[in-house]
């Protein structure tokens, strides 16, 4: 049943997007402008993360950052859980961030880098019973910041959360052939590869990290053939090689493992792929003042349609600048955005603060959003913007993009009044500025169409970044590292 009413909820959203693309084509194709050659293709959401959304909060203070997102299930049971565990965090941080700020504030200032609490996750499904998400906890004060995993294993459908005891037989000898498994992989992973020089010493930190305990063994992911465990930094080996993680097949934990685990697996997927054309970036507008609108930190599932709305009903387009770690979530909100004439910007994957990230870090955080936006609509993203508005060399020298930041800043997560907004962007917005807002908040969504409205009767036309900044045209004015605000 619950099978059936998957498909036609597929096939209605298929035919929904196939709808809009279709008449967002005609209509441009009347008003005479040429197609591009360009293609882009519409995947659907994956079936392991069916009824699973994600939500964030992203908050910009003074002397502290905040990016955290946190997954959001159909079970209430384990929402509250998560959102306990994600609260607490958040609590603590801001006590502790208070009482750094107020005693000693950071050498040089909070010039170049804020207190800093960053949550990203990833989830597996091992089958329609069951899901499995892994926290990433960063917290940054300073030095190398602290960071640490938190996982938590769940039924979906009692809410229920699983301990290894739910996984395996419980009078199964399962944690000394846990450990042993583990033992063996480390010992490959670190010494047999030469990563790490095999002394008894460092032996002994491996034998001792991957002890037979519940404690040891407690950070586990379940996958469709396999059970991962997660070793924290320093638990395993010393902490400049990081964390640590081993994976081991079901087939040699058979003896052990409990049957129920790998009952009603999700059947591997062939997502719909369906390809559409791309419409040109450019809009016809004569010699009309313009104005590129920006909107930060989506795809959202229901704000960002509302704002495509409010500008497709004008002859209106703008740009997102997406988060990488929730484009998975909702590849549709994408096609939308690409099928009525909107440009995408990449705005990392997961919101962290890029000061204080390694020149691999920051490439990570910009390549791995790239593959998630490729991956659900065919498009790379040529534009990026950096989370907080922060630029530093290493920034600029890693990014490869040109980085887009904005002249006008509507301040939407601090002013949540709508009309605040509208009032903010109309004054304040001249020709060939960029505007910041955000989709997460809809009281800034709920501004787009009374701001839209007022400034385009004072003859102002909007356009996507690339065009306002002449991109389009030409190329080569695109450069990378280079920092635009305003055309
Ligand atoms: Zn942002």
């Amino acid at each position: 049943m619950k099978k059936k009413i998957l498909i036609l909820a597929l096939a209605i959203l298929i035919i929904t997007v196939g709808a809009v693309v279709y008449f967002a084509i005609q209509q441009k194709k009347d008003e005479g402008l040429k197609e591009d050659k360009h293609e882009y293709f519409l995947t659907s959401k994956s079936s392991k993360l069916e009824s699973i959304d994600i939500e964030s909060i992203i908050e910009y203070e003074d002397h502290y950052v905040l990016g955290v997102h946190y997954p959001v299930t159909e079970n209430e049971e384990i929402n509250k859980i998560i959102n306990e565990f994600v609260q607490e965090h958040i609590n603590k941080f801001k006590a502790d961030a208070k009482e750094f700020f107020e005693g000693s504030p950071p050498p040089g200032g909070f010039s170049s880098w804020k207190y800093e609490l960053n949550i990203d996750y990833n989830v597996n499904r091992p089958s329609k019973d069951f899901v499995c998400f892994k926290f990433n906890i960063n917290i940054f004060t300073g030095g190398g910041g602290i960071q640490f995993i938190e996982t938590f294993s769940f039924n979906l459908e009692t809410g229920k959360e699983l301990t290894l005891k739910d996984v395996f037989e419980e009078k199964s000898d399962y944690l000394n052939l846990i450990s042993e498994l583990s033992i063996k992989q480390l010992t490959e992973k670190l010494f047999d590869s030469g990563k790490v020089e095999k002394t008894p010493f460092a032996e002994d930190w491996v034998k001792d990290g991957a002890d037979p305990t519940e404690e040891n063994f407690r950070n586990f992911s379940l996958k469709d053939n396999s059970i991962i465990f997660y070793f924290e930094k320093y638990q395993v080996v010393a902490g400049a090689f990081g964390q640590q993680q081993v994976e081991i097949p079901f087939d040699h934990l058979r003896e052990v493992l409990k049957i129920e685990i790998t009952r009603n697996q999700i059947e591997s997927e062939k997502p719909a792929e369906v390809i559409l054309p791309e419409k040109p970036l450019n809009v016809e507008v004569g010699g009309a003042k313009i104005i590129a609108l920006t909107f930060d930190d989506g795809p959202h599932p229901k704000n960002t349609p509302l704002i495509l709305e409010e500008l497709k009903k004008r002859n209106a387009v703008a740009t997102f600048f997406v988060v990488g770690n929730r484009v998975q979530y909702y590849p549709e909100v994408l096609a939308q955005i690409i099928a009525e004439g909107n440009e995408i910007g990449n705005h990392t994957w997961s919101h962290k603060q890029l000061t204080t990230l390694s020149p691999e870090g920051i490439k990570k955080q910009v390549n791995d959003t790239q593959e998630a936006v490729k991956a659900a609509v065919g498009i790379t993203p040529k534009i990026f913007r950096t989370p907080y508005g922060e630029i530093s060399d290493l920034i600029t020298q890693n990014v490869g993009l040109p980085i887009i930041l904005w002249s006008v800043d509507t301040e939407d997560w601090k002013n949540k009044d709508s009309e605040v907004i509208v009032a903010h962007i109309i004054t304040e917005t001249d020709n060939g500025e960029i505007v910041l807002q955000h989709d997460l908040y809809l009281w800034s969504v709920e501004a787009v169409g009374p701001a839209l409205d007022d400034l385009i009767s004072k003859g102002y036309k909007f356009v996507t970044v690339s065009q306002l900044l002449g991109f389009i045209d030409n190329p080569t004015d695109a450069i990378p590292g280079e920092v635009f605000r305003f055309r």
